[in-house]
């Protein structure tokens, strides 16, 4: 049997997940094209669900359990002027809420995996789609922004510049405990991932101008904050400072012919919830098992209506969870006239159980319900 050959750009998150997973469909023939150099490694986490976390590790056998660390508990706290409530925390006995990784960790892994699985890497800037004209199908997996998308797509995206800054970074800590907790302060939302018994990462979501500002002492900033919040004076190491500038894009056409966009080129969406990798990885699992049906029955994936079963199946949930989190964002923002209000909401919701359920399996499943 002539094998279908599938190129795939980019060796971010995205790229990498989706050419191990593909390499495992028989009848492929999987190609990875990535740039040469890597300057700053992603020295980020990454927290996903547990069916995410379900789905990678029965694919990829040799993602020991090691690399994630599991939490059962998340809290969430509202600044006030006076207080930080505590509005809603989510608990799960029997199993796990969520698992961060480490970014460059996986990385290393899904990079071996590329080898192992004679997934053929070439390293190159890809510059122009011409060049891959021999490929059934080109999976682009290159980030929220290229100017290789215009010559896919004419149709505008949704597009919203948040101008504000994610600043990311680790800290070693010796807490005698540590939830995983999210905290809605007035400069921006703060993430606390715990992902190793004496580290944690934190994602800290502020406007631009407050960054820039502050750039001079962000260090001095964040450990000020995170004692303020954690309200734990032990001394803490802050290490691999990093800064995203946040947007929110979205996608209305997700392909032409037989080149799909993937990931971040798909949905960017703010970090608030933790959800842009969740969504690309309920992405791939969909693309996989539309990729293998028609691969089975021995259809031509470049002449099938593979992408547009692909675009059908996932363009609802992305637009309905990437604008789920965009309003979440908006609702925590501060906003002086409807603060007192949002003060009310939020006390109420601590006692809603319905909505406690609702959160736990939306996080998780998305809107598979
Ligand atoms: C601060 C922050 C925190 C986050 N936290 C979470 C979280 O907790 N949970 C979650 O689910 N999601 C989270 N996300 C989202 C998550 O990080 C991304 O969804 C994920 O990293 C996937 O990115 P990507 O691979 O699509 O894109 P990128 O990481 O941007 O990778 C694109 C790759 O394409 C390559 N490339 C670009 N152009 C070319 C070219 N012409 N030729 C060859 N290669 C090219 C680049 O070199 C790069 O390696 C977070 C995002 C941010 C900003």
């Amino acid at each position: 049997m002539i094998k279908q050959r599938i190129c795939i750009v980019g060796d971010g998150l995205s790229g990498l997940m989706t050419a191990v997973i593909l390499s495992k469909v028989s009848g492929l023939e999987v190609n990875l094209i990535a740039k040469k150099c890597i300057k700053n490694a992603d020295k980020r986490t990454t927290a996903i669900s547990d069916t995410n976390y379900k789905f990678i590790t029965q694919n990829i056998k040799s993602f020991g359990k090691k690399l994630f660390w599991p939490s059962k508990k998340i809290k969430l706290f509202y600044e006030t002027s006076k207080e930080n409530i505590n509005f809603l925390n989510l608990n799960e006995a029997n199993s796990n809420l969520m698992y961060v990784f480490e970014n460059d960790k996986i990385k290393k892994v899904l990079l071996k995996e590329i080898s192992k699985n004679k997934i053929k890497l070439i390293r190159k800037d890809l510059k122009n789609l011409d060049e891959l004209k021999n490929y059934d199908l080109i999976i682009l997996c290159i980030g929220g922004q290229s100017n290789i998308y215009n010559s896919i797509t004419k149709i505008r995206s949704i597009r919203k510049d948040y101008k504000e800054i994610a600043i990311t970074g680790y800290v070693k800590h010796n807490f005698k405990k540590l939830d995983t907790s999210q905290f809605f302060l007035k400069e921006g939302p703060l993430a606390i991932l715990p992902f190793s018994k004496n580290y944690f990462s934190f994602v800290w979501s502020v406007k631009k101008y407050f960054f820039e500002n502050n750039s001079k002492k962000i260090k001095t900033l964040v450990k000020n904050k995170l004692a303020e919040n954690l309200k734990n004076k032990q001394d803490i190491t802050i290490n691999n400072i990093q800064s995203y500038p946040i947007s929110l894009s979205l996608r209305r056409q997700y392909h032409q012919k037989n080149v799909l966009i993937l990931g971040e080129g798909l949905h960017t969406i703010h970090p608030v919830a933790g959800q842009g990798f969740n969504l690309v990885l309920r992405d791939i699992k969909k693309l996989e098992e539309i990729i293998r049906y028609y691969v089975c029955l021995g259809i031509s994936i470049k002449n099938s209506y593979a992408l547009n079963d692909f675009y059908n199946n996932r363009k609802p949930e992305n637009t309905i969870m990437s604008l789920g989190v965009d309003a979440t964002h908006s609702f925590f923002k501060q906003n002086k006239y409807l603060d007192p209000f949002k003060e009310i909401i939020v006390k109420n919701i601590k006692n809603n159980e319905t909505l406690k359920k609702f959160s736990k399996i939306i996080s998780n499943r998305g809107l598979s319900l």
